[in-house]
């Protein structure tokens, strides 16, 4: 199963600043922000390292879980109403960098389309 820097922060070796924990869900600020909202959204389990890996049968309330995360956080951080977008990496041409299943929640200004 993957043990990415993901993992350490979720074990709280490495620091984050973190702006949303549940038992299955942590968010936390991106390190390298791409706009003036940019949150990582994860599941604490390890075993999603992809959108490939979902299983639906196994991990369709998880799903829920980081959904109904993002919603919460867009409506923490105020851009629940301005609008804001989620983002899943999948691979190489995606620009993966982290294998660990992750949702990139950024708002705070007008997003291009398509993206780059
Ligand atoms: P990906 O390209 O895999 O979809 O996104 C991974 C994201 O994780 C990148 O936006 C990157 O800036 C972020 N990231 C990588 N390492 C760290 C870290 O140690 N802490 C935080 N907060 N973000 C990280």
């Amino acid at each position: 199963m993957g043990e990415t820097i993901f993992s350490k922060i979720i074990r709280k070796e490495v620091p984050a600043e973190i702006v949303f924990e549940n038992d299955k869900v942590l968010a936390f600020k991106d390190i390298r922000p791409q706009a003036p909202v940019h949150i990582l959204i994860i599941p604490k389990i390890t075993e999603i390292e992809t959108t490939r890996d979902i299983d639906p049968n196994k991990h369709e309330a998880l799903l829920g879980s980081l959904y109904e995360a993002a919603n919460q956080i867009a409506k923490d951080v105020g851009v629940s109403e301005t609008g804001f977008r989620l983002v899943v990496n999948c691979g190489p041409d995606a620009g993966q960098e982290v294998y660990h299943l992750h949702m990139h929640l950024l708002g705070g200004r007008k997003m291009n389309w398509p993206p780059g």
